[in-house]
């Protein structure tokens, strides 16, 4: 890391780790080893976004060690070993739009049940059949079958029912996020 520091101009940031104390569930849970940048010349200690990304992700995995859940890497080694990506694993599994993704980045904590499930789908085979089953009588099931680049950024207002088949939900990506809709 050579990086000149952003607050004086001058001095170059170097890279330190710090303990930070959060309150937590009542109480309050203390996590090592989260990295920040400290200037030696002005002694400002700036956070870049990508110590922000991984800091995130230590935040979270001590509040699910806390709590007794599993951690964003099993998450993501359980997700990977049922063959499925973030995008499928949020649709098969709920939670939202992206859930895995925030899961997995330690932006939002799994609940407890959604933990339960992902063990349990882990370990018997036969649960993901089912759960996939059950998934197709789920009319947004579709969602996720069409192809839509998800960097497009569609102006607001416009209408994009662009080869949908009448009465099929789709999602598009306009100027305020995801929105599903269902083409007419
Ligand atoms: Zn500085």
């Amino acid at each position: 890391m050579n990086m000149i520091c952003p607050m004086c101009d001058q001095g170059v940031l170097r890279e330190i780790t710090f303990t930070g104390d959060y309150a937590f569930n009542g109480g309050r849970i203390v996590v090592s080893g989260l990295k920040g940048c400290f200037c030696d010349l002005c002694k400002s200690d700036p956070i870049l976004s990508e110590q922000i990304t991984e800091n995130q992700v230590l935040i979270a995995d001590a509040k699910r060690r806390e709590m007794g859940l599993l951690q964003s890497k099993e998450i993501r080694a359980i997700r990977l070993g049922l063959g499925l990506t973030q995008h499928q694993a949020s649709d098969l599994f709920g939670g939202g739009t992206n859930s895995f993704s925030k899961y997995e980045r330690g932006e939002v904590l799994q609940s407890a049940a959604l933990d339960n499930l992902l063990r349990v789908a882990a370990s018997i085979p036969e649960v993901m059949s089912q759960l996939k089953e059950h998934h197709r009588g789920d009319r947004t099931a579709s969602l996720y079958s069409v192809p839509i680049a998800p960097n497009v950024l569609i102006p607001s207002g416009r209408d994009v029912n662009i080869g949908f088949a009448k009465g099929m939900n789709f999602k598009r990506f306009t100027n305020s996020g995801w929105t599903k809709g269902r083409a007419a």
